[in-house]
């Protein structure tokens, strides 16, 4: 009974509206108007047109100017009330997108049905969520407000990581990958997660991504904290980005990364299911805690001097190498005493909730496009930017 009262409110709703936006003739604006293309449209009456809104379908009679130059036309109510070539209304727009942002386009389009009893199919919600979340990333890169005194507790964190998208087979092809045959699967997302002692946030392509990573730290009042430190699973990039754009920040190897790489190594060493494969890692990972590096060192050397296997000794000589290499960013006891943070733990659940729980779905295989904007529209959610974009979206509408 409520489901059907329901849906006989949001007729007459429905009804009511589309009689008043379709006795409102104030939209022809004169018997032409310049067309995109650069010519002129004449007006040639009214036109209809069905628009999906949140109250059913709306039937709208619109002035239409078309155009015989380029062969299309246009109508400039379209354009006020924000259906210009399409055919869902910005209300529904904006529920696809928290839709997809969430979940898979074919359960956005079921949970558009069973919640808004709205019919939009899987493709239109892939192609609606896809222009939005591009729509997004353009919007994101216009603003930069750095955010309010009290929200920038210090320290600030920056914490960055990739992980790998799984694609379709087009857009791997010729790409060096780590399948068995050398070919690749998938392609890398590069994160940054911002946040602070008190509150996180997260947000997640290397120049582009740099960039991205700065606007962010801005909005976040990298400026007014006091300490700044990046965190990073000791990919090169990562510190590259660090000394470029934040030279003054603590750089952090994430304890948690340096011990799952001693555990490989112990693996490489010992076999996979050795007991005393994982006594050794133990005892390194207690002196990775202690910032006794020069024995985990001593450690690995010894084992790279006896290993009989070619490839066993170069694993080992490129731990010894990230060891060392990473030394600065791994003095665990000295960060601990200054009351740092030395886990990207928060980065790791980041990149999973942002990027995993949406993007790496079994059965799951993305564009380069696509994934682009999804993981636009995702994060813009997850970092609470979603209500101001559309804030901005209606402002712009209303000033053109
Ligand atoms: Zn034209």
């Amino acid at each position: 009974m409520e489901t059907a009262a329901r849906r006989g409110a949001l007729a007459v709703a429905a009804r009511a509206v589309a009689r008043r936006l379709n006795a409102d003739h104030t939209d022809p604006a004169g018997p032409t108007l310049p067309c995109r293309c650069g010519h002129t449209a004449h007006y040639a009456g009214r036109k209809a047109k069905t628009v999906l809104t949140a109250l059913g379908e709306l039937r709208l009679e619109r002035a239409y100017y078309p155009c015989n130059a380029c062969r299309s036309g246009f109508c400039p109510r379209d354009r006020v009330l924000g259906v210009d070539g399409v055919s869902l209304s910005p209300a529904v727009t904006r529920m696809v997108g928290t839709a997809a942002a969430r979940v898979s386009f074919a359960e956005g389009s079921a949970l558009l049905g069973a919640l808004a009893g709205l019919p939009v199919n899987a493709k239109q919600v892939e192609r609606t969520a896809e222009a939005l979340g591009r729509e997004i990333a353009a919007d994101e890169q216009q603003q930069v407000v750095p955010a309010e005194e009290a929200e920038s507790a210090p320290p600030l964190y920056l914490g960055m990581d990739g992980t790998g998208v799984p694609m379709r087979k087009e857009e791997v092809e010729g790409r060096p990958g780590t399948q068995a045959d050398g070919s690749a699967k998938t392609r890398e997302v590069k994160r940054c997660t911002v946040w602070s002692a008190e509150g996180r946030d997260t947000d997640a392509t290397c120049s582009a991504f740099a960039r991205r990573v700065e606007r962010e730290a801005r909005r976040r009042g990298v400026d007014r904290a006091n300490r700044r430190a990046v965190l990073g699973d000791g990919a090169p990039w990562i510190w590259n980005i660090a000394g470029e754009y934040f030279p003054a920040a603590i750089q952090i190897v994430d304890r948690f990364h340096a011990k799952a790489h001693l555990s490989g190594v112990a693996k490489v060493i010992y076999g996979a299911t050795s007991d005393l494969g994982a006594a050794w890692a133990k005892a390194r990972h207690d002196e990775l805690d202690a910032g006794q590096l020069h024995k985990i060192v001593a450690a690995l050397a010894t084992h790279s001097r006896s290993c009989p296997d070619a490839s066993k000794r170069d694993e080992i000589r490129k731990c010894i190498g990230y060891v060392w290499g990473n030394r600065r960013r791994m003095r665990y006891p000295a960060f601990r005493a200054q009351g740092l943070c030395t886990s990207t733990a928060v980065v790791e659940a980041g990149c999973k909730v942002a990027i995993g729980t949406r993007l790496k779905r079994a059965g799951m295989h993305w564009t380069v496009r696509g994934a682009n904007a999804i993981i636009a529209l995702r994060c813009s959610k997850l970092s609470g930017r979603f209500e101001d974009f559309w804030e901005r979206r209606a402002q712009s509408r209303v000033a053109s």
